[in-house]
C-alpha cells in the first residue's frame, strides 16, 4: 500500500506527489479538488487532454472512503484501473463483463474498506442490488465521493444520450454528506444547464476551464489528393511523430493506412469492422511504440491516453464542430506544439448532406443534425481566426485572433464572388424552369464552361443561353466557388443524389442584394499543395 498516511490526513498536494508524481495541479485542478475535499459538490467543464480524472481521483484518495466513479466506456475503465493500480492505488471496477465471482470479491473488498476507487457501469446502478451494496459501504467504511465522468450523457439534446445517464439522477445527494461531482469535455451552454439541472447541482462550484487548446495550430486546407496531401504533411512535418488520421469509411480507412505504408509511414487502420483481437493489437501498438499512425474511423480515441499525438488529420469533414473539437483534442495533450489538419472538399459537403438526408430519424432530428453540419461548413470556409470561432461556438468569446491558426498565420485574400454566383444560381434556375431538370455539380460546371460533353449534347444543353458564360474560370475554381456557395447557404444540395438547387439566400444573390466574399483556394499551406482532381 503506498498510502502509508490513514486516509483522510494526507493533503490533496502531497497524495499528487506521492501517488501520481506530479511537481503541481495543471490549469484549474486545484480549484476542483479543493472544493470537493472540503465537502462541496463540483461541475468540471474542461477540454479533453485538461487532465479531469485527477479532479476525482485526488479527492478520492484524500477523504476518507471509497471513491465512486461512473463511467460509460468499458475499455477505459479497464485502463484507468490498471493506470492506478501500477502506482499503488487499490482501484476496482463493476461492470457487465465481470463473472459472479468477480464481482462477489469486489463487494467484499469494497465492505470491508480495502478499495480506494470503485469504477461503475452506469447500467449497473439502475438496478436496486448495487444500490443496496453502497448503502451498505457508506454506513461502513465511508463514500469519499460520487463522481460522474462524461456527465453530458444526461443531456437529451447532446451527441451523445445514454437513458441509464437518467437514473443517476436519483443517487445525487442520497448518501449524506458525500460530495457529487459531474465532469464533462462538452461546453456548450446548453449542455451544461441541462446537466447541472438534471443532477441537482446548481449549489455545486462551478468550474468551466478554458477551452482553449493553443498548442494546436488549427489547419483547414482544400481537398484535393487527400493521400498525397496528407504524405506530405507527415513528411515535411510530422516525420516518425505518432498522429490520428480520421477517415468517415471503414474502406477509406483500410486504403489509406495501406497506401500511408507503403509509402514508408508506420500505418496502421482501426476501426469497428476489424476482428477484435486484431483492432486491441493496433491500439496497443499505436500507444506503446513510437511515431505509429493510426487511421481511424470516429470508433477510435474514446478514452485514448497519448499524451504524445503530435497530430491529428481529419480526410473526411467531421459531423459536427463538438466532435472535431473532441478528436482534434487528442493532439499534443502533453502541451508541445501539435497540428490539426483537416481537408476538405466539395465532395464532403454533397456527401454530408446525403447522410442526413438518408438518416432515420425525425424533421427535428434532422434539422439539428443539418444545423451542426452547417456550423462545421462555417468553420472551414471562415476567414477569420480559427481558434476564435472555435472559441466562440463554445461560449468563450475572445477580441484576439490566435497568431496560430492558418488562417491568421497566411491571412486569406478574399474576392468578389457576386458574378460568379449569379451566373451558377442562373444556370440551376435555367435548367429547373426551362427543362425542369436538376443536376449536380460535375454537369452545371460543364454548362458553365461550355463543354460539349457527351452528356451536354445528350441533354442539349448547349443551347441554354447560360451555356459558356463562365468560361473565364478553371473547373477547380468552379468547385471552389460552389463549395463556398452551399457553407454560405446560397445554394444547397437539394436532394440524396446530389442534385443542386438554391439556398435560402440564393434569390437575394440573384437579385444582386447580398454580396457574396469567396476565399482564394489557391494553395497557401505547405500541405495544401496538390494539383490533379478538381
Ligand atoms: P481528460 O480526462 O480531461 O481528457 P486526463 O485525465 O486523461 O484528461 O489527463 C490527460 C493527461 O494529462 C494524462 O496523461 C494525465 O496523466 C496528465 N495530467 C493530468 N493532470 C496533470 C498534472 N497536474 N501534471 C501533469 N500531468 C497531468
Ligand atoms: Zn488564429
Amino acid at each position: 500500500d503506498v498510502l502509508p498516511s490513514p486516509a483522510g490526513t494526507s493533503s490533496a498536494l502531497e497524495v499528487l506527489h506521492r501517488v501520481f508524481g506530479y511537481e503541481s495541479f495543471r490549469g484549474r485542478q486545484q480549484e476542483v479538488v479543493d472544493a470537493v475535499v472540503a465537502g462541496g459538490d463540483a461541475v468540471v467543464l474542461m477540454p479533453t487532454g485538461a487532465g479531469k480524472s485527477l479532479c476525482y481521483q485526488v479527492p478520492a484518495l484524500v477523504r476518507r472512503g471509497v471513491g465512486l466513479v461512473v463511467s460509460p466506456l468499458i475499455a477505459l475503465m479497464h485502463d484507468q484501473v490498471d493506470a492506478l493500480r501500477a502506482v499503488g492505488v487499490r482501484a476496482e471496477f463493476l461492470n457487465s463483463t465481470q463473472s459472479p465471482d468477480e464481482r462477489a470479491e469486489v463487494e467484499r473488498a469494497l465492505l470491508a474498506g480495502d478499495v480506494d476507487l470503485v469504477y461503475i457501469a452506469p447500467e449497473r446502478l439502475s438496478g436496486g442490488s448495487v444500490r443496496s451494496l453502497l448503502d451498505r459501504v457508506a454506513a461502513g467504511p465511508g463514500i469519499s465521493v460520487f463522481a460522474i465522468d462524461e456527465a453530458h450523457c444526461v443531456s437529451q439534446w447532446g451527441h451523445d444520450f445514454r437513458p441509464d445517464y437518467l437514473a443517476l439522477a436519483d443517487l445525487v445527494g442520497r448518501w449524506q454528506g458525500v460530495p457529487t461531482m459531474a465532469l464533462t469535455a462538452t461546453a456548450t451552454e446548453a449542455t451544461h444547464r441541462e446537466l447541472t439541472a438534471r443532477l441537482h447541482l446548481e449549489g455545486a462550484t462551478h468550474v468551466v476551464a478554458s477551452f482553449d487548446r493553443p498548442n494546436i495550430q488549427y489547419r483547414i486546407v482544400p481537398k484535393d489528393d487527400p493521400k498525397q496531401q496528407l504524405l506530405k504533411l507527415i513528411r515535411e512535418e510530422h516525420r516518425g511523430d505518432a498522429g490520428i488520421v480520421y477517415a468517415l469509411s471503414r474502406n477509406s480507412v483500410e486504403q489509406t493506412a495501406t497506401w500511408l505504408a507503403e509509402h514508408g509511414v508506420d500505418a496502421i487502420p482501426y476501426h469497428a469492422g476489424l476482428d477484435p483481437r486484431i483492432r486491441a493489437a493496433n491500439q496497443s501498438r499505436f500507444l506503446r511504440d513510437d511515431g505509429v499512425v493510426v487511421v481511424a474511423t470516429i470508433a477510435f480515441g474514446m478514452g485514448i491516453d497519448k499524451p504524445d499525438v503530435r497530430f491529428v488529420a481529419h480526410i473526411d469533414v467531421p459531423k459536427s464542430v463538438e466532435g472535431y473539437y473532441q478528436e482534434t483534442g487528442r493532439a499534443g495533450r502533453d502541451g508541445l506544439p501539435s497540428t490539426a489538419w483537416l481537408a476538405y472538399g466539395l465532395q464532403d459537403v454533397v456527401q454530408q448532406r446525403r447522410f442526413i438526408d438518408q438518416s432515420v430519424g425525425d424533421a427535428a432530428h434532422k434539422r439539428k443534425q443539418s444545423a451542426n453540419l452547417d456550423a462545421m461548413l462555417a468553420l472551414c470556409e471562415t476567414v477569420g481566426c480559427r481558434r476564435r470561432m472555435l472559441l466562440a461556438y463554445f461560449g468563450q468569446p475572445t477580441d484576439q485572433d490566435c497568431g496560430n491558426c492558418d488562417t491568421c498565420l497566411n491571412p486569406v485574400e478574399t474576392w468578389d464572388g457576386l458574378v460568379p454566383a449569379q451566373k451558377l444560381l442562373s444556370t440551376i434556375v435555367r435548367l429547373q424552369r426551362e427543362r425542369n431538370q436538376r443536376f449536380g455539380a460535375g454537369q452545371i460546371v460543364d454548362i458553365l464552361r461550355g463543354k460539349r460533353t457527351p452528356r451536354v449534347e445528350q441533354h442539349r444543353h448547349d443551347e441554354l443561353s447560360v451555356f459558356g458564360i463562365g468560361a473565364d474560370l478553371s473547373d477547380r475554381a468552379w468547385r471552389s466557388v460552389l463549395r463556398q456557395l452551399i457553407a454560405q447557404e446560397v445554394a444547397q444540395v437539394a436532394d440524396d443524389y446530389g442534385t443542386l438547387g438554391l439556398g435560402p439566400l440564393g434569390p437575394a444573390v440573384l437579385k444582386g442584394e447580398h454580396p457574396v466574399r469567396l476565399r482564394h483556394d489557391l494553395e497557401r499551406s505547405s500541405s495544401g499543395a496538390g494539383s490533379k482532381r478538381a
